[in-house]
């Protein structure tokens, strides 16, 4: 990532921690607020509602406390009632009332207040007891005296008596009417009008909280009394008056009240724990409440950091992606001239005559280009493992055959360097294995090529042994071991980082991209092997894949050196051995220079091949013609070659419905094979075109009976050149005997031209003063004494000739100076050739001499010995012609 950007990521990151952090700080506070609020309304609500709770338990008590005191007055008027109808007398009465109890003493008196019976009334009850007279029953407390009870008593419905019972204090502060309820053993009646506590409850005294010895009002009582102004019964709970107890009170009958007080936590007992654990509930709640709100943060948090994640992650993809495609690109943009290069390489190679320079220079092209080559095929590989387009592709597979390859190229490569190349291969290996060949083949040959690359003297050797492992597999072991520089023990950990290059000062001048190991080792891994590197600086280094495969069938590979001897054999013959002239083939591809290569590849093997630029033309093409294989180039302009595919299977009158379709493409990324298959394609032949897997694919689809070996052609050469001998043998025997039979006839020829000579000499003996023009000076050029003899002796005869001899003369030399100037000396040696004999026949031996001169120098090539002496020829020609003309000849 780009400094500004991880800047920016960090800054985002901090801005959005601190809007979390700051949104949980007040979500903590609304949190503890509404708590707060929460358990202050619940303490209130609880506390009124105890106090309602209490109060009505005052009630109940007052209810008790009114019913004792009606009891008592209950019973006052029965027995009353006995008075007035006689049942009872007045003593008797009193005495009953009383029931001999301790402190309490009763009486009846008339109006006027005599007693009638039982104890005198004190003087403050008095008013009381005149109320009885307007018949009314009443309850007053005095001090000193105690609570005292009065009720009227009728005699035929006419007041005439008053009864009273007076309560003693001491038997009221002994509890003799027992207000106690289950909360409260602390309750006490009191007088408002006297604002004194008229019962107290039992037990008060000395130190008591509530009410003392010295009788002062209890705690809460005016507060009591300022409640009940609105209220029958009521209870407080108040801190301030007591914090453990809560009063309660309640209105009697007349000026009366009870009063009384109960611990607040036995009242609450029950209800506090209830509302502990309400606390305690609202507690948990907001400790999940604040673990969920966490969570959902962080959970937040991480979706929105998971949200940058995946935008980086879309980002980095869409990179990738078109670095991906730049890659696909790229490979296609270099491959295909690359080809090309290849390709018209591979042409000057085969044209080139051994021991020419320009081979040395094509050979370097060829090296380069390769060397090239496997670098793009390098970084092509690495970027597909990067952007996890590399599949491991299984298949069933001999091994022998990958190990012939890794044999045959390596030991080319050592051998090319000095270096001795040892092959050791476990006799028992598994042969039929089941894996991926392709990249088995590569990480093997990277390991050699590394170890051939970084020896300079002694040997390289590749190991193969193996161990057999569960369910059938075995666990093969491919070594490469060599004398080489080896790699100093603190740069073995580098050896696999992706371009690193190691020990820069040795290998300075060793080519390298520092890719190959990374390659490798990603590959192995991928194939659920490993890599094991051990070396020793200066002394070499071992290089050990183990690779888990799959056994097909267990059959042992045997002697392997034997078995690579066979096969390259194999491989010599199969060399040889392919043509196909009936075969027709169509190669259609937008750059010509690519269809050059692919025709002139397949020169050898006489096969038809026929172009094609473009995808439309080839629709067309295979409309009209039967084609017995299409190589078909993927990228082309306007139609592509997968188009075109698609087109040619449905094209309705289609003359190549089972013709194979090879794709014939330059890019190289991966899945590309699958991908034409796919797409219906029979096979897929990488650019640039390897002959051979040009020739090998050809010979699996075309016709088998259209492909012939080499063999059967030489057969057929064979034969035709002996029949051909056979015919050329006879011919030559007729024409020897023919010749023989000229011979023969020359030879008469000649002894008759002897003897004519014989008769001539003698002739001129006769003649010689009379000077025949006939008779040529020996100086001369021309010899007609020889002209003659060819004539037969026929001076007339040899008058034609020499005519028709000097008359072609314009011609003849036109002839040969037109080929002497255009350089056609095999049109030169037939016409010069034709002017030795014609210039014999007439007796022009110079010029005959010179002639077969420059005959035998064009059969030879001599071109510089033309050049000389042409001229020549063509003067003593035109001497020849002079002289015949002065001598007259003709
Ligand atoms: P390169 O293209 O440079 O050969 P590799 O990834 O194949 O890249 O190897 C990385 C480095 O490991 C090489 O540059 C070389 O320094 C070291 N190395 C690999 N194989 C050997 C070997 N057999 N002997 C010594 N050094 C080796």
């Amino acid at each position: 990532m780009e400094p500004e950007k991880m800047d920016n990521g960090n800054k985002n990151v901090f801005q959005f921690a601190m809007k979390l952090v700051s949104r949980f700080l007040i979500f903590l506070a609304f949190l503890a607020l509404t708590g707060w609020a929460v358990l202050t309304k619940m303490e209130n609500l609880l506390q009124k509602e105890i106090e309602n709770f209490v109060a009505s338990y005052a009630t109940i008590t007052a209810q008790v406390a009114t019913e004792r005191f009606d009891g008592e007055l209950i019973q006052m008027e029965r027995y009353a009632k006995q008075l007035e109808v006689g049942h009872m007398t007045a003593e008797n009465l009193i005495s009953a009332l009383n029931l001999g109890e301790r402190g309490v003493v009763s009486g009846i008196c008339d109006i006027d207040g005599k007693v009638i019976a039982g104890i005198t009334p004190p003087e403050e009850i008095k008013p009381q007891l005149r109320l009885a007279k307007v018949s009314a029953s009443s309850v007053n407390f005095y001090n000193g005296i105690g609570l005292v009870m009065s009720i009227p008593v009728l005699y035929d419905g006419n007041v005439r008596n008053a009864l009273y019972k007076i309560y003693s204090e001491n038997l009221l502060k002994e509890g003799y009417f027992r207000l106690e309820n289950e909360f409260s053993k602390k309750m006490m009646i009191c007088d408002v009008e006297l604002n004194k506590v008229v019962v107290p409850y039992v037990g008060y005294g000395k130190g008591d909280r509530f009410y003392d010895e010295r009788q002062n009002l209890p705690k809460g009582y005016n507060e009591i009394l300022k409640r009940l102004e609105n209220t029958p019964t009521t209870a407080i709970y108040s801190p301030d008056i007591d914090e453990d107890y809560i009063i309660f009170a309640a209105e009697l009958e007349n000026h009366f009240i009870v009063l009384g007080y109960a611990d607040w936590n036995e009242v609450i007992g029950g209800i506090f724990s209830v509302h502990r654990i309400v606390v305690w509930v609202f507690f948990l709640i907001v400790v999940l409440f604040s673990i969920f709100v966490l969570y959902a943060f962080t959970a937040e948090l991480n979706v929105a950091e998971s949200d940058e994640l995946r935008e980086a992650k879309d980002e980095a993809d869409r990179a990738n992606q078109a670095k991906s495609e730049f890659l696909a690109n790229m490979s296609h943009e270099i491959r295909t001239p690359l080809n090309a290069v290849l390709g018209m390489n591979e042409m000057i190679l085969r044209e080139t005559p051994e021991g020419s320079p320009i081979r040395t220079y094509a050979w370097n092209v060829k090296s380069s280009s390769e060397n090239l080559l496997s670098i793009i095929n390098d970084i092509l590989d690495f970027s597909k493992i990067e952007s996890g387009k590399m599949e491991i592709v299984e298949t069933t597979y001999y091994l022998s055959s990958v190990l012939n390859d890794v044999f045959n190229m390596m030991r080319f490569k050592a051998e090319q360097k000095g270096l001795d190349f040892k092959i050791e291969v476990d006799e028992s290996v598994p042969d039929n294995l089941y894996g991926d060949e392709v990249r088995i083949r590569q990480v093997i040959v990277n390991i050699l090529n590394n170890a051939v690359k970084y020896t300079q003297k002694g040997s390289v050797t590749f190991k193969v042994t193996w161990q057999r492992i569960a369910d059938g597999s075995a666990m093969m072991q491919f070594s490469s071991i060599d004398t080489g520089i080896g790699i100093k023990e603190e740069d073995l950990p580098k050896l696999f980082t992706q371009f690193q290059r190691l020990d820069l000062k040795k290998n300075r001048t060793v080519e390298g991209t520092g890719l190959g190991l990374s390659i490798t080792i990603k590959l192995v891994k991928m194939m659920s092997g490993e890599l094991k590197v051990t070396s020793e600086y200066g002394k070499g280094s071992n290089f050990t894949i183990i690779l888990p495969q799959k056994v097909e069938q267990y059959e042992a590979i045997g002697d392997f050196r034997a078995r690579a001897e066979a096969f390259m054999q194999q491989q010599k013959v199969y060399k040889e051995s392919f043509i196909a002239p009936d075969a027709e083939i169509l190669v259609v591809d937008d750059s010509e220079m690519n269809l050059f290569v692919v025709e002139n590849l397949l020169k050898k093997t006489k096969i038809q091949v026929t172009r094609s630029m473009s995808g439309k033309d080839c629709l067309e093409k295979i409309a009209a013609n039967h084609y017995d294989v299409i190589f078909l180039d993927h990228m082309m302009p306007e139609m592509d070659g997968i188009e075109t595919l698609e087109r040619a299977k449905v094209l309705p009158d289609s003359q190549c419905k089972d013709t194979p379709i090879i794709a014939l493409t330059a890019n190289a990324i991966s899945g590309v094979r699958e991908m034409f298959i796919g797409k219906g394609f029979t096979d897929y032949l990488s650019k640039p075109v390897d002959s051979k897997e040009l020739e090998r694919m050809l010979q699996k689809y075309l016709p088998p009976e259209k492909v012939l070996s080499a063999d059967e052609e030489e057969n057929i050469s064979a034969e035709k050149i002996s029949e051909v001998k056979e015919q050329k043998v006879s011919d030559v025997e007729e024409k020897i005997s023919e010749v023989e039979e000229k011979v023969s006839e020359v030879e008469e020829k000649i002894f008759e031209v002897e003897e004519k000579v014989s008769d001539a000499e003698k002739i001129s003996e006769v003649e010689e003063k009379n000077s025949s023009p006939l008779t040529p000076p020996s100086s001369l050029n021309i010899d007609v004494d020889l002209g003659m003899q060819y004539c037969g002796g026929m001076e007339e005869m040899y008058k034609e000739f020499i005519k028709m001899f000097c008359d072609r003369k314009e011609e003849t030399q036109k002839k040969l100076q037109d080929a002497f100037d255009s350089g056609n000396w095999k049109d030169y040696t037939t016409f010069i050739h034709a002017l030795k004999s014609g210039s014999l026949s007439v007796g022009g031996k110079i010029l005959s001499e010179q002639s077969k001169d420059l005959e035998m120098a064009g059969h030879e090539n001599r071109i510089d010995y033309i050049k000389e002496n042409h001229h020549k020829a063509m003067e003593l020609y035109d001497d020849f012609v002079a002289e015949a003309k002065e001598r007259k000849l003709y």
